[in-house]
């Protein structure tokens, strides 16, 4: 971290669409789609390959997902695969909820390295208490089409990871979950939700992340290593709901390098650093920056 004007993007992660087609209840998405609060939105390939195309430095991980359903737009297959032209070592992530798969073989065929599952039951009942308008079959049912698919091809990739985000409803699940994932072949972990403000009935009572407890010097790093990218084009140094309406640049006007290493974000890194004192940036509202990396308390 010692030179702030020209440390290297680790993390791209990706929104390519506003929506998604599930109503998780802690979700801000949820709220604001409740209200109408915004119209659906779809980047198109055009966009993306030309933000693609403007990359000088290449990050180590292009991530589709961050806030919404990548599969609701169909053109995610293509953009993966041409990323995978471009740049052949990088990793290429999805986080989806994969109630959305159309094609196995478009999946396969775009090399994505990595699929993320947000999955936190372990049948219907206990999965859909918290993942609304979600088919637990369905969800099974792809992982399994996928496994075979790549089990009759001989093929290493890509490698499927369930994150079970740990409620109150369902931690005394996780025993069950992991021999249950076990028996698909898949990767688990576990992940403790956050308070969010008036949902601390979801918060599990016996439940901790083990790296939750672990203190960081810096009680936040994501601006030094990553961005979030909405489908506007807009980029945050981070995923906090809290700074939706300070972007520190977008890609369709300006250059990615430009932004990540631009004044906006070294002033958001000086800041996490304690070099400059600062009373408008956008990290004072975020519950991060506010209990010293601690999300919940
Ligand atoms: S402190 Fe919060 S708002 Fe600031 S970069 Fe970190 S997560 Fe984002």
């Amino acid at each position: 971290m010692n030179d702030l004007n020209n440390l290297i993007c680790r993390e791209i992660k990706i929104d390519v669409t506003n929506i998604c087609n599930l109503s998780c209840p802690l979700c801000p998405d949820t709220g604001r789609r409740t209200a109408k609060q915004q119209d659906p939105e779809l980047m198109s390939f055009d966009k993306f390959k030309k933000f693609v195309d403007g990359i000088k430095v290449f990050p180590e991980q292009i991530s589709f997902g961050s806030k919404h359903e990548p599969l609701i737009n169909k053109s995610i297959f293509q953009m993966i695969d041409y990323i995978n032209t471009k740049q052949k070592c990088l990793q290429t992530t999805i986080l989806t909820n994969l109630n959305l798969l159309n094609s196995v073989s478009d999946l396969i065929n775009s090399k994505v390295k990595n699929i993320l599952i947000g999955l936190d039951g372990i049948d219907q009942e206990s999965y859909s208490k918290y993942r609304v308008g979600g088919n637990f079959d369905v969800v099974i049912n792809n992982i399994k089409l996928i496994q075979k698919y790549k089990k009759n091809n001989n093929l290493e990739y890509p490698k499927i990871s369930i994150i079970f985000v740990v409620f109150r409803h369902n931690e005394h699940l996780i025993e069950q979950a992991k021999s249950f994932f076990n028996q698909l072949d898949v990767d688990i972990s576990f992940r403790r939700t956050d308070v969010y403000n008036g949902f601390e009935d979801w918060v599990p009572i016996n439940f901790d992340n083990a790296d939750v407890k672990e203190k960081s010097k810096l009680c936040c790093d994501e601006p030094f290593k990553t961005v979030n990218i909405n489908v506007f084009g807009d980029v945050y140094p981070c995923c906090a709901e809290e700074i939706i309406k300070f972007p520190i640049g977008n890609i369709f006007n300006e250059s990615f390098e430009k932004i990540w290493n631009g004044k906006k974000m070294i002033d958001i890194r000086n800041f996490l650093l304690n070099k400059v004192q600062k009373k408008d940036i956008a990290c004072l509202l975020c519950p991060i920056y506010k209990n010293n990396g601690y999300t919940d308390v």
